[in-house]
């Protein structure tokens, strides 16, 4: 089995996660992906929307396969300016308003100025409201961001270059732990591009390449469930996709696992490649667990609603809370990194 380089796979993770990138905001966190895919000599292509292929030889194009993993995360924009300068935000992604409340964001204008602010509660401070605030439910209606500037109108919000539409991205509140956990806010899915690319390190130090022909997509409109429709090329006939795992009560997958995703929202993945991939796991010895996800979809569901005529499957580090304060541990980044290596090499 190849070695998976743990440390470059998390040094490279915290840079992404650092990089704000809400659907529709992913062109910085895009340029970091693109520079370092091609320092391993992977020609990328552009997508219209953004997004991002990178093609490999492989020692057969008889089946041609794909990758894929998604660089956005939740986020939001903003939908009104309050008479008080405060902001009303509208969901980028599906999340839970509670999870948002007391966070950083930056406010993206048009101009390229960043604003930075937090969202609170409407009834914010205890000393005025006491108590009542816990009994609030917590939405757009009653969360707003509160900018760091001297903002008390409409007006003077809007002199800061303010404006309806503009994004707004969650701060990642990176972590690394010395025991190997690592928690942040938008590990699903930057864990996965980071697996990708330190399977890829692996293959190229050890001078593999694929079996097959293997285009990568980076997408960029996952969260908003339409990144992978486009840009893969008409002859592959199976997809991978790298996303997280569910972890939680009653769920299989764990923090130390790359687990096989087997059905979510969708239906179920292809048993024939799903299976193929227990079997790799298990002839690689690594820790894979088989799970199922309640509320969930994925950029393999966006290619198997295309015309495309092609198996799709689903692996990916367990994220324990997704979509709120998200956390794993390297184990699983690397299971999941030597799984794509075991995947990619295999006929
Ligand atoms: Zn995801």
């Amino acid at each position: 089995m190849l070695t998976i380089d743990r440390s470059a796979l998390i040094e490279f993770l915290v840079r992404l996660l650092e990089t704000p990138s809400p659907s529709g905001h992913t062109g910085e966190a895009m340029a970091m992906v693109e520079e370092a895919f091609g320092r391993l000599n992977l020609m990328p292509r552009r997508t219209q929307k953004g997004g991002l292929v990178f093609e490999m030889p492989g020692a057969s194009t008889s089946a041609p396969r794909a990758l894929t993993a998604h660089v956005d995360t939740l986020g939001a924009m903003v939908k009104e300016i309050k008479p008080s300068g405060r902001l009303r935000l509208t969901q980028i992604g599906y999340f839970a308003w509670n999870t948002i409340e007391g966070e950083g964001v930056t406010v993206f204008c048009r101009s390229g100025r960043r604003v930075r602010g937090s969202v609170l509660c409407t009834q914010a401070s205890v000393h005025i409201y006491g108590g009542d605030s816990e009994d609030v439910k917590r939405s757009d209606e009653t969360l707003e961001v509160r900018l760091d500037e001297p903002v008390a109108s409409e007006t003077e919000a809007r002199s800061l270059g303010i404006e309806v539409g503009d994004l707004v991205a969650f701060d990642p509140r990176v972590e690394v732990g010395q025991g190997g956990y690592i928690r942040s806010r938008h590990l699903d899915d930057k864990a996965g591009v980071a697996c990708v690319l330190a399977a890829l390190q692996a293959m190229q130090a050890a001078g593999i390449k694929p079996a097959q022909r293997t285009s990568i997509m980076i997408s960029n409109y996952e969260e908003v469930s339409h990144g992978a429709v486009a840009g893969l090329p008409a002859d592959v006939v199976e997809v991978v996709t790298i996303d997280m795992a569910v972890v939680g009560e009653g769920q299989a997958s764990g923090e130390h696992n790359v687990t096989a995703c087997v059905k979510d929202s969708g239906g179920p993945y292809d048993p024939a490649l799903s299976s193929e991939l227990r079997r790799l796991a298990e002839a690689a010895d690594l820790p894979l667990r088989v799970d199922t996800y309640p509320h969930y979809s994925s950029d393999g569901q966006a290619v198997w609603r295309t015309p495309a005529d092609v198996r799709v499957a689903l692996i990916g580090p367990g994220i324990d809370a997704s979509h709120n304060s998200e956390r794993t541990h390297v184990d699983a980044l690397e299971a999941t990194a030597q799984l794509i290596v075991e995947y990619l090499r295999s006929p």
